[in-house]
């Protein structure tokens, strides 16, 4: 990776701190989780609406911590929202393996969009964490669902 794309990353992350998508409380929601990093502090809380059809018409969060995991909780917002329960799930499980492996290969910013900028944390193993946390999070919210909707 090149350094200028490295500040092209950085900035996209640092955006999404500073102007995150879809921060949030629901009220009512379908599904919701908190998730804690105790290596860094990072809290996020997810919540997600279903729409009776299987799939989750709004996902949200609200938390403190650091820009990766706040970053990380507002991209994860933007690529789950709209999908299908089942879509979501493999989603979840793409991106914590994507994000766990440092030897994976760079993704391409314009297929990936944002998720790419958040991939480059896995050159640093000690915010991984951070990174993942709101995907565990939401994993964790949609297995443990509120409701008896199905
Ligand atoms: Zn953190």
């Amino acid at each position: 990776m090149s350094e200028e794309l490295s500040d092209l990353y950085q900035e996209i992350i640092l955006g999404h701190n500073k102007r995150p998508r879809n921060e949030q409380v629901l009220d009512p929601y379908s599904y919701k989780a908190e998730g804690f990093n105790p290596l860094c502090g990072d809290r996020i809380t997810v919540y997600a609406t279903a729409d009776g059809a299987g799939k989750l018409d709004r996902v949200t969060f609200v938390g403190e911590g650091c820009a990766i995991s706040r970053a990380s909780a507002s991209i994860m917002t933007t690529q789950v929202e709209g999908r299908t329960i089942s879509e979501i799930n493999k989603r979840i499980g793409d991106v914590i393996a994507m994000l766990s492996q440092a030897d994976e290969p760079e993704m391409d910013l314009a297929v990936e969009g944002d998720l790419a900028a958040l991939a480059g944390v896995r050159k640093f193993p000690a915010r991984i964490k951070c990174a993942t946390l709101s995907w565990h999070a939401l994993r964790s919210a949609i297995e443990n669902r509120s409701d008896t909707e199905r």
